[in-house]
């Protein structure tokens, strides 16, 4: 017997935009008092009438392209009727047969679609005076809300935790979200089946959805539960996936497995239809194109660049990606190294350990320190020329691995040589050494 795993994913992303998705309300409820950010429209009041938020429409087709999805002219905002306390209206705005984009791929995973829709209130369950109650902040009720579908190209619960981080990467880019999963600004649902092969015969396991994930531990954790109780499920009963069936369980963290939640869930019983208070979304093709000139360098072209431009070493270039200040002081003292001839990697070094205090050092102040520095005695360019000849001798591979394009490895001849000279020498002036000799 063996078996392949089939795991797709919905991801909710809050949009950070100043209002919420269809009121003025502000959107920066996090921490606020409860229900201070609140209106007839996201209170669900009879009556209140939504207005679109535009700004979160041009975001998630921002993301979409992004993705690689196509933008199709026509679009349209649903009704999703289901009933529970979060949601005084019984219904959410939503899309369900026209989103806003599709068929993407992004880190050779399909995106079967993205729309928007507006989050819910917020439950909390607490004991007041001994008293078991569940109260309602209304805050989150109507936040913009991204939600990413994928197609069940993902393999392994590593995978998924890995697709998750580079979608949190990008939207972080695109500056269209913070996307911290703490704060419940991205959420997931893998959803989870097993292929299994035996005498020749395939079965498949029922569909499984594990609802509201909200660290990326835990979305790895739950996939790999769930592929172990399916397996063993299957030998046990033998059921077998049903057309349309999707079953809902959640992450159980205490006690490290999932729960079932409920049976049998299907589209029809949302019971969607066009919602009547917003008129569907037409664009142009020269909207769009706009949309898509405003697209920031996005993490993969940026890695790419710092790597071969500034030399820098992907541990480096991972550390400043992950870190927007950081990204932006480098950015700011680029001009400044360059003009003084600093060496990037090593002032790079200085940022990402914290060496220096971004905030308070200006780029000038930290070339000098490099400089200061770097005034340490040189061995005379003769002997340098000598040992770099035999450190190139010495390493055939990295310099094979240099001329086919791999630029980096440059770094670890760059590293011998300052062992060999004892530090004697200047990385900049070593690397562009080396450099001239391996070309
Ligand atoms: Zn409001």
């Amino acid at each position: 017997m063996s078996f392949n795993v089939f795991i797709g994913l919905e991801i909710h992303i809050e949009l950070k935009t100043n209002s919420k998705m269809f009121c003025n309300c502000a959107n920066d409820c996090f921490e606020a008092e409860p229900n201070t950010h609140t209106c007839p429209v996201c209170l669900g009041l009879p009556g209140a009438l939504p207005v679109v938020n535009q700004k979160a429409i041009e975001e998630v087709i921002l993301t979409g392209l992004a993705l690689g999805c196509q933008i199709p002219l026509f679009s349209k905002f649903d009704r999703k009727n289901y009933f529970y306390p979060d949601l005084p209206k019984g219904y959410q705005i939503s899309q369900f047969d026209l989103p806003l984009c599709q068929k993407g791929n992004f880190q050779e995973i399909k995106i079967r679609r993205v729309h928007l829709e507006e989050d819910t209130a917020k439950l909390f369950h607490e004991t007041i005076n001994n008293e078991k109650v569940s109260l309602i902040d209304f805050n989150r009720s109507g936040v913009p809300l991204m939600e990413i579908v994928t197609e069940p190209d993902l393999r392994s619960a590593v995978q998924a935790k890995e697709f998750l981080k580079k979608l949190q990467q990008l939207v972080r880019f695109l500056k269209v979200a913070d996307a911290d999963m703490e704060k419940g600004q991205m959420r997931c649902e893998p959803t989870v089946n097993l292929e299994i092969e035996n005498n020749g015969r395939k079965f498949y396991t029922p569909l499984v959805e594990v609802k509201n994930i909200n660290s990326f531990r835990f979305v790895e954790k739950a996939i790999e539960y769930e592929i172990k109780r399916q397996l063993e499920e299957f030998e046990k009963t033998g059921v077998e996936k049903q057309a349309g069936n999707k079953t809902t369980r959640g992450w159980d963290n205490k006690n490290q497995k999932t729960v079932l939640q409920r049976e049998k869930e299907e589209a029809s019983d949302y019971r969607y239809f066009p919602e009547p208070d917003l008129p569907p979304m037409r664009f142009t093709q020269e909207q769009i194109e706009i949309i898509k000139k405003s697209m920031p360098e996005l993490p993969e072209e940026k890695t790419k660049k710092l790597m071969k431009d500034y030399h820098l070493t992907s541990q480096q270039v991972k550390d400043l990606i992950g870190d927007e200040q950081k990204m932006a002081y480098f950015e700011k003292a680029l001009p400044v190294l360059i003009k003084e001839k600093i060496d990037f990697p090593q002032a790079v070094n200085l940022i990402i350990n914290k060496r220096i205090d971004i905030t308070k050092t200006e780029p000038e102040d930290l070339a000098q320190a490099i400089k200061s520095k770097d005034k340490t005695p040189q061995l005379p360019q003769e002997e340098l020329e000598k040992m770099v000849k035999e450190v190139i001798s010495n390493n055939p591979e990295i310099v094979a691995q240099f001329k086919k394009g791999k630029v980096t490895v440059i770094e670890v001849l760059v590293g011998q040589m300052m062992g060999k000279t004892k530090g004697q020498a200047n990385a900049a002036q070593i690397r562009g050494m080396l450099r001239e000799k391996m070309i």
